[in-house]
């Protein structure tokens, strides 16, 4: 047999100069933080591990997985879990994700005629900025005010001016940890002339929810994620909307976007409801605790947030951040990512002892 030919890497260099759009050459790719080892900090996930009757349910029943048959396409276990556990009315659809990011762009790609203008403020979670570069839609981001609430007589300016196909409001917002006021996202969802998305990622952790008025907005798609709950390995997010957004973004969906380990998986802990709903007052209360820890250390600044993350503002972020690593413990560094976003860094709350060990690291950087 002849051996490989080497393939010259100037010809493949070529014709992706010549191929691709240039608005993707010009990206790097989303850079997920090595952190193997680590305190993990920068992720927003849920700290806690499951307990082992919990684990041995969990491995029965992956263990019984047909998994060379492709997963059930309507991934109706997941979804009749998921009404139970929302008390759904027949009214509102499901629409499931790999992650609440695959809804991102299914929705995003549904609307992205032509010239269509996706509208968020800004700073918000930066895959809504990408998924409108990826669908070719144009971004419009209406800052934020300096203390990071909704700027509503902007966002009110913007909308009659941009007209958007599509709003993002991420209720609460990352990166920066608050909740805008209801009133004002009533307001917008009565006045957009498009689809808004109101993202509830962090609703676990969070005091306002509009998951009980979607009937009253019929412009409104309720987007969540099992991810900061404790099942950010699984990938499952999901739409919540009338049936004619569900029936229709339904055709955008992969065939099997579900895997089966997932679909197997999800129910059973979603049927552990106490169990998820201890771990989040666990971590509101640690979350209470780290505010107050961080509020303390001299030259900082914490945000008050209604997250698992608490947005904080140090003297030097690339100093505190590059010294917590040392430390062993990974957060986000916002610092040059937005210009209201200076000097900060993002905390995930996480276990009582890991909180202790970040409060400890901090209090030795100061
Ligand atoms: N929305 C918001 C506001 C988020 O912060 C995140 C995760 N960082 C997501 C959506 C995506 O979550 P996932 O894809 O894990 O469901």
């Amino acid at each position: 047999m002849e051996g490989r030919k080497e393939l010259s890497p100037r010809a493949a260099a070529d014709v992706v100069a010549a191929v691709l759009r240039p608005e993707i050459r010009a990206l790097s790719a989303y850079a997920v933080a090595q952190a193997a080892g680590m305190i993990k900090l920068d992720a927003m996930e849920n700290p806690f591990t499951l307990p082992a009757s919990i684990r041995t349910n969990i491995a029965s029943v992956v263990a019984e997985v047909p998994v060379n048959r492709y997963p059930d396409g309507g991934a109706r276990a997941v979804k009749a879990a998921l009404r139970t556990t929302l008390s759904l009315p027949d009214s509102l659809g499901l629409v499931l994700g790999n992650g609440s990011d695959e809804l991102i762009q299914i929705i995003t790609s549904a609307v992205a005629k032509p010239g269509a203008t996706m509208l968020a403020p800004d700073p918000s979670f930066v895959m809504y900025r990408l998924n409108a570069l990826y669908a070719g839609m144009r971004f419009v981001g209406v800052p934020l005010a300096a203390d990071f609430a909704l700027d509503a007589a902007s966002m009110r300016a913007a909308i009659e001016r941009e007209r958007p196909a599509l709003i993002f409001i991420a209720y609460p917002n990352n990166p920066t940890g608050n909740l805008f006021a209801a009133d004002e996202i009533a307001d917008i969802l009565r006045m957009a002339p498009g689809l808004v998305v109101i993202d509830e990622a962090y609703y676990a952790f969070a005091d306002a929810s509009f998951l009980l008025r979607i009937a009253e907005f019929p412009n409104l798609v309720l987007l969540r994620t099992v991810s900061k709950i404790g099942m950010a390995g699984l990938r499952l997010g999901y739409a919540i909307a009338a049936t004619e957004w569900t029936t229709e973004l339904d055709k955008l969906r992969q065939p099997y976007n579900l895997n089966a380990l997932t679909q197997a998986v999800a129910p059973l802990l979603l049927a552990a409801g106490e169990l998820l709903a201890e771990q989040a007052a666990t971590l509101k209360a640690e979350r209470a605790r780290l505010f107050a820890a961080l509020a303390k250390l001299p030259g900082v600044e914490a945000f008050r947030t209604q997250t698992n993350f608490v947005l904080t503002r140090v003297p030097d972020a690339p100093r505190w951040f590059d010294g917590l690593r040392r430390a062993g413990i990974l957060v986000k560094n916002l610092h040059g990512s937005h210009r209201l976003l200076d000097h900060c860094l993002r905390i995930t709350v996480g276990t009582p002892a890991e909180n202790d060990a970040l409060i400890a690291a901090l209090n030795k950087l100061c």
